[in-house]
């Protein structure tokens, strides 16, 4: 084989290998029609089969129902921080609840629209205090009557802060899965709206899933640009204008991945080994160290620092040598941060941990 290393990245992320290959075996002609998928009209009748198999296939792994609608869009999870108050505040109050980077993020774009008279939003609480290692507990939240949707983060990809259990709130509920969706069960009819960047834990960047309750879809703002619109998008299959498609395609070979790996609950099982074997190494150690509170500790990205941030570098440069790729934390947070989604393997993840020690040996 070729000299796939153990990749960490948080995103554009690691690749399951076996799709990479097949879609290399199918790059110049696909499906026997002398071109490559990406070369071809996403109207014609072999790409549309395409697109719906990639959707039947997510519904499939995710026990989505009929009433809710599966779009496959472009502009990334940022541009869903604008959409998702475009069509869904309706005048009313729109409530979030901030626990890191991307809860920030998405909390600020949507207050921009209060000028525009989409409606107010608030923020119902803020980890800001404790760094984003922990999540403000619920007595503390200032949630609002009648609000149009509550929006959270349920995995902060910077942070390494997850919620496990999703929100017992009134509003529907809008999910940024970016960074785990499809890391483990869950149950789609508590939300009524999930939105997720694929380059986390499904395919290349470039395509945006976003999975809409379709009641929720008759509401949007007279500002809100055509593209934009999830009810318009969904009545032309995502295809208002030219999708994303090798994205797309990529991401349906990694659904039906997915299924050959026994689907969401079977890889849930690795992804909780995975982690468990890192926040192990890392606990019975003095010289590594997590600041999140271990309740809410991502099985997804795991940020942890040296005793001696002198040796960060050296760090880095050991790693890359052994092999072990991208672990630098992001500049927010500092120090390392291992991303250890779907596609990176247990024996990656144990590979990780051997380093690790041998390092503390040598360096600690
Ligand atoms: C990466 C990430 C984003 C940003 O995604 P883009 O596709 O770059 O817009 C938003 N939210 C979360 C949780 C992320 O991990």
């Amino acid at each position: 084989m070729t000299n796939r290393l153990a990749n960490f990245c948080a995103g554009p992320a690691t690749m399951p290998t076996a799709v990479l290959q097949k879609a290399q075996a199918e790059m110049l002609d696909w499906h026997n029609l002398g071109v490559s998928v990406m070369e071809i009209s996403h109207r014609s009748a072999d790409y549309m089969e395409l697109a719906q198999q990639a959707e039947s296939n997510l519904r499939k792994l995710m026990n989505i129902s009929d009433d809710y609608a599966v779009l496959f869009l472009q502009g990334g999870a940022a541009l869903q921080f604008s959409a998702i108050p475009l069509n869904l505040m309706n005048g009313g109050v729109a409530d979030y609840l901030e626990t890191g980077t991307w809860s920030q993020k998405a909390y600020k774009e949507a207050k921009r629209y209060e000028t525009l008279g989409l409606g107010k939003v608030n923020l119902v609480a803020s980890g800001d205090a404790s760094g984003f290692t922990d999540i403000p507990s619920m007595e503390q939240w200032q949630l609002s009557d009648n609000a149009s949707y509550f929006h959270y983060c349920p995995n902060e990809t910077i942070h390494g802060v997850q919620m496990f259990d999703v929100p017992k709130v009134n509003a529907p509920i809008v999910a940024d899965m970016s960074s785990c969706i499809l890391s483990a069960p869950i149950d789609v009819n508590q939300f009524g709206l999930i939105y997720a960047g694929a380059q986390k834990n499904i395919g290349p960047a470039g395509l945006t899933l976003v999975i809409v309750r379709k009641d929720l879809m008759e509401q949007a703002s007279a500002w809100c640009p055509a593209v934009m619109n999830y009810k318009n998008q969904f009545e032309n299959d995502s295809m208002l204008n030219t999708p994303s498609t090798y994205a797309w395609y990529l991401s349906g070979l990694v659904f039906e991945w997915l299924i050959e790996q026994g689907g969401v609950e079977a890889i849930a099982k690795i992804n909780q080994a995975k982690a468990n074997a890192l926040y192990q190494a890392i606990d019975n150690s003095d010289f590594y160290h997590n600041q999140v509170n271990p309740q809410y500790r991502s099985i997804m990205n795991v940020p942890f620092t040296l005793a001696n941030s002198e040796l960060d570098k050296v760090f880095l440069e050991k790693s890359k040598e052994a092999g072990l790729l991208n672990l630098k934390g992001h500049r927010v947070v500092g120090g390392m941060r291992a991303s250890i989604y779907n596609a990176v393997t247990l024996a990656q993840v144990e590979q990780l941990v051997s380093f690790m020690k041998e390092f503390e040996r040598q360096y600690g």
